[in-house]
């Protein structure tokens, strides 16, 4: 459904609605699928989780920085959350986006603010440093930044995104870190990227199997789809890789019945949650990704007050939306 899929990536990355939604605060249901704005109800999330032998990766949403100060005070704050973290004893890590810490304006700057981040780390119980991939057009940004600081830190890891033709590449490139595969998130074109689920699946599995089978840095497989974690079991079990060389992970919200379940069988599990205020553009990708999850939002899109306190704009925008969640909301998982 590529026309539902454009149609909540181009919401996504409207800096207008993304500053007007920080200031309404979580709605549609994304309180469903970001552990509050406070660290306290974060830490209380990464406990949660913990107790069920669930390993926690900690996002601290915002990616539209527009100077210095912003790009700081988001260092700050995922410096803050690390100190929660350690002192509160919780098996958590951080998965950074390098665009909150200025990149997409001053590549330099958001390298001084990670390696700020990694030497704290250190300090703390060495704590696993993810940074997360973005829109194509920053990658060069998140590659540059990764091979300046990952001969100094061993905690760096990034992602890998199937979609597109490079990922083997970016595979074979870095053996030596930690590494987390998706399938990718945003909309990219034919010149870089598969269009097809079908094209997508394969180089997501093929580039599965080759990391599995060649390195035995952590791979983490982050999918909710049943299929492909199917296949991983039986990959890992037919080739004999250690348990302690993959783990699973999946969004904080999404399939939490079948996350437990996996944990409970003893797989190496690890749960992406984001926090904070900066909810929209995070909500909006979930949709593009899967309009079904429009069911999370459906009472509160159709409640009069919502509609007032959101104005004409929003308004006219979740009316698209509604029509988008009918269609949706009987249509099979
Ligand atoms: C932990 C984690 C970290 C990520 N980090 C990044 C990143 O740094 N950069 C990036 O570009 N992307 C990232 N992503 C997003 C990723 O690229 C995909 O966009 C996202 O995971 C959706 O793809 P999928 O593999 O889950 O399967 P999809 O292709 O979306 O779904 C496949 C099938 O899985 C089943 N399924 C999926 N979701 C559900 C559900 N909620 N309920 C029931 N069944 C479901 C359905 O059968 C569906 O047809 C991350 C994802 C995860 C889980």
């Amino acid at each position: 459904m590529p026309i539902v899929k454009d149609f909540f990536i181009a919401l996504s990355n409207s800096q207008f609605l993304n500053a007007t939604a920080k200031k309404l605060g979580p709605m549609f249901g994304a309180k469903k699928v970001v552990a509050g704005n406070t660290i306290p109800m974060l830490l209380e999330t990464i406990q949660r989780l913990n107790d069920k032998g669930i390993v926690v990766t900690v996002d601290n949403l915002g990616e539209y920085v527009a100077n210095e100060g912003e790009a700081i005070q988001a260092k700050d704050r995922i410096l803050e959350v690390m100190y929660a973290i350690y002192d509160n004893n919780l098996d958590a890590h951080m998965s950074i986006k390098i665009s909150q810490l200025g990149a997409e304006f001053d590549l330099d700057l958001a390298y001084k603010n990670l390696r700020e981040i990694l030497l704290k780390a250190n300090e703390f119980n060495n704590m696993h440093i993810n940074i997360d991939t973005e829109k194509y057009e920053s990658l060069f940004g998140v590659i540059q930044t990764v091979d300046r600081l990952k001969g100094e830190f061993k905690n760096l890891g990034t992602v890998i995104q199937a979609y597109l033709f490079k990922a083997e590449a970016l595979i074979d490139k870095y053996p030596e870190l930690r590494l987390r595969l998706v399938k990718g998130a945003y909309k990219e074109n034919e010149f870089i990227a598969y269009q097809t689920k079908e094209e997508i699946d394969k180089n997501y599995i093929d580039i599965i199997e080759k990391r599995l089978l060649n390195c035995n840095h952590v791979t983490s497989i982050a999918t909710h789809d049943d299929a492909i974690i199917n296949h991983v079991k039986q990959f890992v079990k037919d080739n004999h890789i250690d348990k302690e060389q993959y783990e699973f992970q999946m969004l904080y919200g999404f399939r939490t019945e079948l996350a437990e379940e996996i944990a409970r069988e003893g797989y190496n599990f690890c749960i992406y949650v984001p926090f904070g205020d900066d909810w929209f553009s995070y909500f909006m990708r979930r949709l593009a990704e899967r309009p079904q999850n429009l069911v999370l939002a459906y009472k509160e899109f159709t409640s009069p007050q919502m509609l007032k306190k959101l104005g004409i704009i929003l308004g006219g925008t979740l009316a698209v939306a509604g029509s988008i969640v009918s269609l949706f909301k009987f249509s099979k998982k």
